[in-house]
């Protein structure tokens, strides 16, 4: 019915969910989108997946948080819940905009006066805009005065980006997706590019049609390995043992660039050393991938034109993912495959805006543009910049606020869209530091889990309610435009995060969002060529792009490498096992992970019509063989237990999954698994162990 209404507007925009950054126009009615179609952006063409074309209506659901909200005296904080909007006036009383913002930002002020500007902390949001992003970092650092600032990268590709400035000096991408197409050899390693991120895939698969060979590394049979040469499905935890063996291949069979290692890069010397102990022979039995395998690919991927590897969080969410993400890096360097097009690292970013909230500074030790706070020149520039003193210690991330909340350090917190309650690992945990915070500030559309914990609730706009910048998985800063208004009383987010500094006794007076962008580039070297004129007019430019008039750089390291020396760097990895194995009392392992319909922790897609339509229930993927092992079949309700938590959900037959490990997706309130993922770090990153959980399985229960 909706198609068939003829729409008063068109408004060009880009999708809000995935990295690939599809453009798209919202056909709008009555303040209404009536529906979405494709357009001829640099990373769709025109293609949308089934999130972008059907995903909008959620913005127009009647759960929408339309008026601010205080905590009524006395009502506790329950750290475990069922998500009911029914229940919410129990809980909360209606303000106005004027007491909500004066109890939210008041007594963060009143925090931060008697226990001292460490005590606040700040999660952003990659959902965000670029300008958004930028303010509340800014926000917490001048108004807070810490560094305690993160947001959801440290969640998914911390890891990489640690690996990468170490290693190349640059988080980015080296090239865009769609050099895919230009490569004769692409590795897909630990990604599932179908299910998240289903636009940039088809571009894989039409690269295949012209003859590029697809290999595909992953413990769990994704449907791009029907497409792959080769698929190479091995042991989950494994990825160091299979990495190094195919060094080891290049390495003795003489496969290397000695040109480009001798011209371009340090540390090989420790790198060689360091994988000669690492036959395929010796890791075919770890890894699970016979040596000749190993060999094949490796000679594969070192011999083409031009190999292109792309990872996900397959490689990144261990307490090894910098040492993944290192390997990935080696064997670019080693082979010369970067630099160039149809070769080169990309790690594939998740959210849609998760590239350009880390470049705003969204993180606790960088400035914009990944500038160090404790870099004595990095940090007098941004004194200067925003004329007032610097804390230049690096602050908490993600988890370590949440450690910080019950050692009474941090208490208090300003969380705008984000859903740690859902989204931590242990999830049981972060409700439990929540619940525990004195003061807590979140901003959001919609009552999610953490809102459940809040003392103020800021009702914020959807993605189709205000106009920024977003920057895609490949560096492209493109413009999502406002189609429709907010409903009710609800306030677009730059609003809100400027009317919270002014609480906090700052004077921020920006009035077009374009203003935010110009004080963004004139302090981030990265865009500085970039002007909102600009962007207004081409829709999407690349960067680098450091001066007006610059094309952007779609293909990076073509020369030299963003670090002091001009040069990259190997850093060897050595075997290191998940935190926690199998064991007899826990004997299975968890992977967690995403689903093509639903996005994230649910709350935008599961109120989507068609997208809840298609999967409206938990559930757990469990190889046929393992559910029947077990006694059950598909459709049954199992209970899945871990040391921290227990959740119980559908059973699907699923043989892309080994035997033995299940997957889950965290999108499901009603079966929150992140209740029983591991906190344990990445030492480097900071990123949880999402990837690898000891668990047992029982048939059961109550969904
Ligand atoms: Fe949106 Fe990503 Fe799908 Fe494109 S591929 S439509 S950006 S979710």
């Amino acid at each position: 019915e909706a198609a068939l209404s003829v729409p008063d507007k068109k408004v060009d925009s880009v999708c809000p969910y995935c990295g690939v950054g599809c453009q798209l126009t919202y056909n709008v009615k009555d303040n209404k989108i009536l529906y979405v179609e494709g357009r001829d952006g640099p990373a769709n063409h025109g293609r949308l997946c089934v999130k972008g074309r059907y995903g909008f209506d959620y913005a127009h659901h009647p759960h929408r948080l339309t008026k601010p909200l205080i905590r009524r005296e006395g009502m506790p904080k329950t750290g475990d819940f069922k998500m009911d909007p029914d229940r919410v006036m129990d809980v909360f009383r209606e303000a106005t905009w004027e007491e909500a913002l004066e109890v939210a930002g008041g007594k963060l002020a009143r925090i931060r006066d008697t226990f001292g500007k460490r005590s606040l902390a700040g999660f952003g949001s990659a959902k965000g805009s670029n300008e958004e992003a930028y303010l509340f970092q800014k926000l917490v650092r001048t108004g807070f005065g810490s560094n305690n600032v993160d947001h959801c990268t440290r969640l998914c590709h911390a890891s990489s980006v640690a690996a990468l400035l170490e290693g190349i000096g640059s988080g980015a991408v080296s090239n865009p997706v769609m050099d895919v197409t230009l490569a004769d050899v692409v590795i897909v390693i630990g990604a599932n590019p179908t299910v998240n991120h289903p636009v940039a895939a088809t571009w894989i698969k039409n690269a295949i049609k012209h003859g590029t060979k697809l290999v595909v590394c992953d413990p769990r049979k994704s449907d791009l390995a029907r497409s792959a040469h080769r698929y190479l499905q091995f042991k989950p935890d494994t990825d160091v043992a299979l990495l190094n063996a195919m060094m080891h291949v290049i390495v003795s069979e003489g496969l290397v660039d000695a040109d480009f290692i001798s011209s371009r890069t340090i540390g090989y010397a420790e790198l060689e050393q360091n994988v000669a102990g690492y036959s395929p022979e010796l890791m075919a039995p770890i890894c699970g991938i016979d040596a000749d395998t190993i060999r094949y690919v490796a000679r594969l991927y070192a011999t083409s034109k031009a190999s292109m590897i792309l990872w996900g969080m397959g490689i990144s969410q261990h307490i090894h993912g910098t040492d993944n993400a290192r390997c990935l890096i080696a064997l670019a360097l080693m082979t010369g495959q970067i630099g160039r097009p149809g070769t080169g690292l990309h790690p594939l970013r998740g959210q849609n805006n998760v590239q350009g909230a880390s470049d705003a500074g969204l993180i606790p030790m960088m400035f914009p543009d990944y500038q160090r706070v404790d870099n004595p020149a990095a940090h007098a520039k941004f004194e200067k910049a925003w004329g007032m003193k610097l804390d230049d210690k690096p602050g908490l991330t993600v988890v370590e606020i949440m450690d910080a909340i019950l050692r009474r350090e941090v208490r208090g917190m300003y969380i705008m869209g984000e859903n740690p309650a859902m989204s931590d690992p242990d999830a049981n945990h972060a409700r439990e530091s929540l619940a525990a915070l004195d003061h807590l500030v979140v901003q959001d559309i919609f009552l999610t889990e953490t809102c459940y914990l809040a003392d103020v609730i800021l009702p914020a706009s959807a993605f189709p309610e205000k106009t920024g910048s977003f920057t895609n998985t490949d560096r492209l800063v493109q413009i999502g435009r406002q189609a429709i208004n907010p409903p009710g009383d609800a306030k677009q987010d730059l609003w809100i995060i400027q009317q919270m500094a002014h609480k906090l006794g700052l004077d921020w007076q920006y009035g077009h969002v374009s203003e935010v962008f110009d004080e963004m580039r004139h302090t981030m070297p990265s865009i500085g060529g970039i002007t909102w004129e600009r962007l207004e007019r081409e829709h999407a430019v690349t960067y680098p792009c450091a001066v007006e008039g610059d094309p952007g750089q779609s293909v990076v390291f073509t020369e030299t490498f963003p670090r002091e020396s001009g040069r990259a760097r190997f850093v060897p990895a050595d075997i290191i096992p998940a935190n926690e194995r199998p064991d007899a009392e826990y004997p299975m392992v968890l992977i967690t992970g995403r689903q093509l319909e639903h996005w994230h922790t649910g709350s935008m897609t599961r109120r989507a019509t068609v997208l809840d339509a298609i999967e409206p229930d938990p559930v757990a993927l469990v190889h046929p063989l393992d559910l029947s092992a077990m006694g059950g079949k598909p459709g049954d309700v199992i209970t899945i237990e871990s040391r921290r938590g227990t959740v119980t959900l559908y059973a699907r037959a699923d043989d892309s999954s080994p035997r033995g490990a299940i997957f889950v997706p965290f999108c499901y309130y009603e079966a929150a698994i992140n209740k029983l993922t591991n906190a344990a770090l990445d030492p480097y990153g900071k990123i949880p162990e999402f990837k690898y959980c000891a668990i047992r399985v029982a048939l059961g229960g109550t969904v």
